[in-house]
Parts: structure tokens; sequence; C-alpha cells
């Protein structure tokens, strides 16, 4: 019988993002943010999601010794090509700013075709990777497809979730309940294929 985790570190500085993990977790996991140890995340060098998934949970996983979680996720349209993709996270700069980000995507989309509002498919990736400080790592990857709003609707989650709504839904992310977007979204699909090792 395998041994399930009982405590590990949530390889992200992101709030958003360690917020929808812990919360994918059961609550007898003991949960540790990098900002307890004051480590600032690495350089996210790789090529894929993949990669820099493994980048992030090697990192914290070797300066903490705790079995690390990470999670590498980010927005693909398939309009602009896969963009932001990787660099979802960057288009938003230093300050974290995501109405600057939307906005970039309204102008490249915009730029791309006038009349993009039939050629707005787009999805979210989700790459997350288990790493135990043996070396010992697991990847598994949740895809959620979807369309791109319009216009910014709803106040709810965070980064792109004002412009994505999910196929079989007509609301956005940002207009979803928590509880719903949690229950069908690209790091839920990621996290039902590695919860065998917590539960
Ligand atoms: P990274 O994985 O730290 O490189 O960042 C991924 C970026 O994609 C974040 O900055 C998020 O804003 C965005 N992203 C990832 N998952 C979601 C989501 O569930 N909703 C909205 N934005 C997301």
């Amino acid at each position: 019988k395998m041994n399930k985790i009982e405590k590990i570190i949530i390889g992200t500085n992101n709030d958003g993002k360690y917020k929808a993990i812990c919360d994918l977790l059961p609550n007898k996991v003991k949960k540790y943010s990098p900002r307890e140890f004051d480590i600032l995340s690495p350089a996210e060098t790789g090529k894929s999601f993949e990669e820099n998934s493994l980048i992030k949970a090697s990192y914290f996983s070797k300066k903490t010794n705790l079995i690390c979680l990470s999670d590498d996720s980010g927005l693909e349209i398939d309009l602009l090509k896969g963009k932001p993709g990787i660099y979802s996270s960057r288009w938003s700069g230093e300050k974290n700013n995501f109405n600057l980000a939307i906005k970039k995507i309204y102008e490249e989309m915009n730029n791309t075709k006038k009349d993009w509002k039939s050629d707005n498919e787009a999805k979210f990736i989700c790459c997350m990777t288990l790493f135990w400080p043996n070396g010992k790592n697991h990847l598994s990857k949740g895809i959620i497809r979807g369309k791109i709003s319009t216009i910014k609707k709803g106040k709810n989650g965070f980064g792109y979730d004002p412009i994505f709504i999910p196929d079989g839904y007509n609301q956005t992310f940002g207009e979803m309940k928590s509880k719903l977007k949690m229950s069908i979204d690209h790091r839920f699909k990621a996290f039902l294929k590695i919860k065998n090792f917590f539960i």
C-alpha cells in the first residue's frame, strides 16, 4: 500500500493558484507556501507547461526538502496560435496587471481578425508536477476548452477568468461561483489524475 502524502509545499507564489490548489487538497494535508520560507519563484526557462512545472516543483522541493506540488498553467487562444500560452503570467507585466493582459489579448485578436467573434476558441491548460526530495516525480495535465468572451465579465476568480467561457456554460469563469469553477477547470482535471497520492 502506497504511503499517502501528509505534508506538501505548494510550488507557487501566485495567491489565486495557491488558494485553488489548497481547496483541491484534503483538509488533513498540511500545506506550506513558498512565502513561509521566503523563497522567490525560479525563472521559468522552459519551453512548455510541462518543463516549467518540473522546474518549479524540483526547485521548491530542493529548497525545502519537502514534497512539492507545482502548477504551471495558462491560456492558449487558437486565433493567436496558442498565445499567450506559457507567457500567460508574463503578459500581465511586473505588477501582475491582468487588465493590461486582457487588453493585450483583445488588441491582438482585433488585429488578427476584425470579426473574431466566431473564431474565439481557446483552452486553459494546467500541468502539475509532484516532486519528491529523492528526485522521484510525477506529472499530470488537465485541459478545459472554451471561448473568449467579447467583453470582460465577472469579478470572481483571478487572471484571465473574466474573459473565458468554458464549453457547455454561458458564463465566464469570472461570473461563476468559485465552487463550480473549481469542479470543472483545468486544475481540477490535472488534480484528478494525481489525487490517489493524497486520498
Ligand atoms: P504561471 O503558471 O505561474 O506561469 O502562470 C499562469 C498564468 O495563467 C497565471 O498568471 C494566471 O493568471 C493564468 N491562469 C492560469 N490558470 C488560470 C485560471 O484558472 N484562471 C485564470 N487565469 C489562469
